[in-house]
């Protein structure tokens, strides 16, 4: 199989409320940037609709679910999956996930993103001139892990999204980092190199201008652990279906990394396909 080298399976829609665009304008979209498979990620709904205002309300559900499936018919992208980008809670935990998302709604495929450190206010991550510490920055890894170690996710985004709000690199955050790339490793699960995160206005920091993620020390140490990679668009407007993903790759290069986004769809689609045969 041969899908080309444009493989996004990070992309958002409307129904997140702080995206814009509908299913069949990626997909337009999509057919005009040249890519070959197009997974759509939506941030996964709680029953209870907590963390609400960034994401769809739960009843929308099968309606995104059936939306990409009439997508998946009628677009020029070869490939067009459904998906969800997903944050597990205690209360909501992996069983949940397992039966609800893949399960009952059918969804082709879920990744992990970890939005809140655990035990702290949500807002904490999101609240300009927050600045981390070390024991935040590993809460957030621990949770990560936890959710490698489900074997549920076929990969985690934006790892070192808490880098938005550490000014300078320590020891700490080495070790700290280090045990997510063992775990990685372990368990086979790719790490995104997030191509958002190269499109957000750079931050101010000690060490000079930067972008918020993804960050250089994180993932030269990833570089020299020969954890796998993947790059995402994490679109939040069609324009930006693939739009500079190409600058993730590249970021990638710099450490030795090669994204694995080819492999991980084949292997998204021949799951698919024998799960309906
Ligand atoms: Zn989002
Ligand atoms: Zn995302």
């Amino acid at each position: 199989m041969n899908f080309g080298t444009r493989v996004n399976l990070h992309t958002h829609t409307r129904r997140c409320k702080h995206a814009c665009g509908t299913v069949a304008e990626y997909c337009a979209e999509a057919g005009r940037q040249g890519i070959a498979v197009l997974g759509f990620s939506e941030h996964s709904p709680f029953p209870d609709e907590r963390h609400g205002g960034s994401r769809m309300f739960y009843r929308e559900l099968p309606e995104y679910r059936a939306e990409v499936e009439a997508a998946r018919n009628a677009s020029l992208v070869p490939e067009v999956l459904a998906g969800l980008e997903v944050d597990v809670e205690p209360d909501y935990g992996f069983a949940f996930v397992e039966d609800e998302f893949l399960g009952r709604q059918r969804f082709d495929y879920l990744i992990a993103g970890v939005h809140y450190i655990p035990g702290r206010d949500p807002e904490l991550l999101w609240t300009p001139g927050t600045v981390l510490t070390p024991e935040d920055v590993r809460r957030y890894i621990e949770a990560v892990i936890h959710l490698i170690e489900s074997g549920l996710f076929e990969y985690v985004v934006h790892p070192d999204l808490w880098a938005l709000c550490c000014p300078v690199w320590t020891p700490e955050l080495t070790a700290i980092s280090q045990d997510l790339f063992r775990a990685a490793l372990a368990f086979g699960v790719p790490l995104e190199i997030n191509a958002y995160g190269l499109r957000k206005p750079s931050i101010e920091t000690p060490a000079g201008r930067r972008p918020p993620y993804p960050w250089a020390p994180f993932w030269e140490l990833a570089g020299e652990a020969g954890v796998q990679v993947v790059v995402g668009a994490d679109a939040h407007r069609p324009a930006d279906v693939w739009g500079n993903t190409d600058d993730a790759v590249a970021f990638a290069r710099r450490f030795g990394l090669e994204p694995e986004n080819e492999k991980l769809a084949e292997r998204i689609i021949a799951r698919r396909g024998s799960k309906r045969s």
